[in-house]
């Protein structure tokens, strides 16, 4: 993998005219405020109907204005809710225009404000009980369990279904710091469970469900979720057959980064209309089902048929993959991503990586060179020595052949300013600053990309802008955390 030149030898697939799923900066814009507007749509007409219905009403007395914001915040709680599922679902029309990092972040982000809103409903509703019984604070309302009739029934649905979702939700957001994934993620399927019954609770109990134009969007809600939960069981009964691979060989690229080569077993699914730049979610297989899931770009260019996965070891997950014995099955699932570059439209690319954040660039530059695309490159990549470049040899060939500008800036190297490059590479020391930025640059209809470290991402942000006017907006990103 580090020689120069990607798959010698293999037969290379022409993929240059796949166009499918490519659109406009603008249409790509526009897709994404649909989305977003879709999403809001529940909360709003929520919210507006219920000012509509209930403003002259409010400051009647305490618990009116109490029970009504309760109500208030079940329904931007179920609304949000159901947009956290679709979230956690993956569905491939949104993952397509936003990316699924940027989603699972997003469902992160919000997971503690449903709660919230959750929590602050059961709370209010509980004072307003407490003020209309005047015998002091209702702790009952809260916890008993009881099934006399249709409401009571459902009443008990909500305290079970809202208790699940506090203790799986916390059991997630502790989890990836102190629990194995398995011990987390099968009870985090409960939510689906809690979601359910907080469907059913809103219905029976909630004051205004049945009035339009609440009922309406309780119906869309429910059709939204049961459809998005359908997909996701139908997702993960095949995803097995469909993502099956075997790691065919592990390559060491420096000290402590290896390259896996995975050889899908069955058909690659949709990874074999993989765009470069994207990553899977991959796991390995244990004695006992697969390992937990984790996101890995595909370093192997999309006219490949097997998949890489260039693998820096950082922990215990990464130390495991590096340990893997070939003939190990791996679970490759994806496409996934939008750090992709619109190659027939962006002819002059910039590449910025810190260290491993080279692996979406391999792909894309690969892709260039195999398909012969001849869109111009600089790519500037900072290590700390040069031992620790991965595919060193492969890109200074492609800058030899004149595919790229290379520039390597080290950090802990020796001064090697004046190193004698061949071709278009060049060395520097220090930090991605403004001064090289200026110096290697041609900013003329240039394409930003960028993928590394959080703090380097923010440094080389502030100095394309200082340096070269480029707005943090114009810079694509991938984050290798989430
Ligand atoms: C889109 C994307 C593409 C990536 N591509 C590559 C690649 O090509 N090569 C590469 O070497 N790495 C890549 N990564 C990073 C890689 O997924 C993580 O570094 C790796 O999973 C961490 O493994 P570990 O052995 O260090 O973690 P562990 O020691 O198992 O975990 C350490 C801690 O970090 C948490 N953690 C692990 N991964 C993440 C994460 N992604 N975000 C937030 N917290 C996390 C764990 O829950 C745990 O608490 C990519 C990440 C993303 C999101």
């Amino acid at each position: 993998m580090s020689g120069a030149g990607w798959g010698k030898g293999e037969k290379v697939k022409d993929v240059r005219e796949d166009r499918k799923g490519i659109k406009t900066p603008a249409g790509r814009k526009l897709e994404r405020i649909g989305i977003l507007a879709l999403g809001l749509l529940p909360l709003v007409v929520f919210a507006g109907a219920w000012v509509w219905h209930r403003w002259d009403r409010l400051l009647d007395d305490w618990a009116i204005l109490w029970g009504a914001l309760g109500n208030l915040f079940a329904l931007l709680g179920l609304s949000l809710a159901v947009v956290m599922v679709c979230l956690g679902a993956r569905p491939p029309w949104i993952e397509r225009r936003f990316g699924l990092d940027r989603m699972l972040r997003l469902h992160q982000v919000m997971g503690p404000l449903v709660v919230g809103l959750l929590m602050l409903h059961a709370f209010l509703r509980t004072l307003k009980e407490s003020l209309v019984s005047e015998g002091g604070w209702r702790w009952d309302f809260l916890t008993t369990l009881s099934y006399e009739n249709w409401t009571e029934t459902a009443l008990s649905g909500a305290r079970i279904a809202l208790t699940t979702v506090i203790v799986t939700s916390a059991l997630a957001k502790l989890g990836r710091y102190f629990f194995p994934f398995h011990l987390w993620k099968i009870p985090h399927l409960l939510l689906y469970a809690a979601l359910a019954l907080g469907f059913t609770h809103s219905i029976i109990v909630g004051d205004d469900m049945l009035q339009f134009p609440y009922v309406l969007v309780w119906a869309g809600l429910l059709i939204f979720f049961l459809w998005t939960a359908v997909q996701r069981f139908l997702y993960v009964r095949t995803r097995r057959q469909l993502y099956r691979g075997i790691l065919v060989e592990a390559l060491p690229e420096t000290h402590d980064t290896k390259t896996l080569r995975v050889r899908p077993k069955a058909a690659v699914g949709l990874l074999k209309d993989r765009r470069p730049g994207q990553f899977a979610v991959i796991r390995y297989k244990r004695i006992h089902g697969y390992s937990q899931p984790r996101p890995f770009t595909i370093s192997a260019p999309p006219a490949s048929d097997d998949l890489t996965f260039t693998i820096k070891q950082t922990g215990r997950f990464t130390r495991k993959l590096h340990k893997l014995r070939e003939g190990t099955g791996i679970l490759c699932e994806g496409p996934y991503g939008v750090f992709v570059p619109d190659l027939e439209r962006e002819r002059n690319l910039v590449l910025i990586a810190g260290g491993v954040g080279i692996t979406p660039f391999l792909s894309m530059l690969r892709h260039i060179q195999q398909q012969k695309l001849g869109n111009r490159a600089t790519l500037i990549w900072a290590n700390k020595t040069r031992k620790d470049c991965i595919a060193g040899e492969e890109l200074t060939g492609m800058a030899v052949q004149g595919l790229l500008k290379l520039v390597h800036v080290f950090s802990r190297e020796a001064r090697v300013k004046d190193a004698p490059g061949q071709g278009a590479v060049y060395f520097e020391n220090g930090h991605i600053d403004r001064g090289i930025l200026k110096k290697y640059v041609e900013p003329a209809g240039a394409s930003y990309y960028l993928c590394g470290p959080p703090a380097m991402q923010d440094f080389v942000l502030r100095e394309l802008k200082t340096g070269l006017g480029v707005q943090p907006k114009q810079v694509k990103r991938e984050l290798f955390f989430w």
